[in-house]
């Protein structure tokens, strides 16, 4: 892959020809007749905190599942550290990728999910090393002692041999958070991570999130509707409507003084 010259992705690594984390083509995406994503265009560079914002169903979801492979790309590429996600350009045409390489690619990121997601029938151990062992094939002895060490770090130590749904919910998420980062991932994808939460313990999962993202350098793709934690973590904002970028600035900007009216509505509604 040729190494892209804009000077967008050189923000705080040096480098002019840095290659984006993450890289939106032309890309589309529909259900049945329904547009969702239409010629969406955008770059997050490695380390960026980038946090998607919108009203319900302008499409913020669809761009995470499509980032995991959840969701099947109509049209348009996605490119990951450089890397054709699904689908490349090879001789002039559109071809879809191998399941192979995109295991390959997709083993780099990680997503905590709304509802946690986790596997029922699995203790919290056996859920943190599943992917670690078949996926990374680390040994059962390492993945364990990792995994000991993400509950000890998401203030669940003693909860390893536990199934989820002997957990509350504000449990089950900070197994999901130590779960996706028992996989490494160079991207995290956190897609409306508190809202199935109570409100009392929305604060202990952000804090968890605020904690990763100052001691480690993941790229992070947030949608949130916790505009404060988007405040504090993130250095990009993209406010989406219709399946489009209509804005993106700085947090500051973004929540202070938004440019475009719909951003203002939608930050008046919200705020
Ligand atoms: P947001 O996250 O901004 O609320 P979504 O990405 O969840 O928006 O949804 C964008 C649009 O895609 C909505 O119109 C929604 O109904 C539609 N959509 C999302 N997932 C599916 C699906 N699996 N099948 C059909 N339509 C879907």
């Amino acid at each position: 892959m040729p190494t892209t010259t804009d000077p967008h992705t050189a923000a705080g690594n040096g480098t002019a020809a840095a290659v984006p984390a993450i890289r939106f083509e032309n890309v589309e995406k529909r259900f049945g007749d329904n547009v969702v994503l239409k010629d969406l265009n955008f770059e997050v560079a490695k380390g960026d905190r980038v946090t998607l914002i919108g009203p319900s169903g302008s499409g913020k979801t669809t761009i995470l599942r499509l980032v995991m492979t959840l969701e099947s790309l109509s049209d348009g590429y996605i490119y990951i550290d450089g890397e054709p996600l699904t689908h490349e350009l090879r001789d002039g045409k559109r071809v879809a990728r191998s399941e192979k390489a995109q295991k390959q690619i997709r083993k780099r990121i990680g997503m905590v999910f709304q509802q946690f997601n986790l596997f029922p029938n699995m203790t919290v151990l056996e859920n943190i090393i599943e992917a670690p062992v078949h996926v990374l094939g680390q040994s059962k002895a390492e993945a364990t002692k990792r995994a000991m060490e993400l509950l000890e770090s998401v203030g669940l130590p003693g909860k390893a041999n536990a199934h989820p749904l002997q957990l509350s919910g504000g449990q089950q998420q900070r197994v999901a958070i130590a779960r996706a980062l028992a996989m490494d991932p160079d991207i995290l994808l956190l897609d409306e991570v508190t809202s199935a939460l109570d409100p009392e313990i929305v604060g202990e999962v952000l804090g968890i999130l605020r904690h990763i993202a100052e001691t480690t350098d993941i790229t992070m793709l947030i949608v949130t509707h916790e505009m404060q934690f988007a405040r504090d973590v993130s250095n990009r904002v993209m406010m989406f409507d219709g399946g489009r970028v209509v804005e993106e600035a700085t947090p500051d900007v973004m929540f202070t003084n938004p440019q475009h009216e719909r951003t203002q509505a939608f930050l008046h509604a919200v705020l």
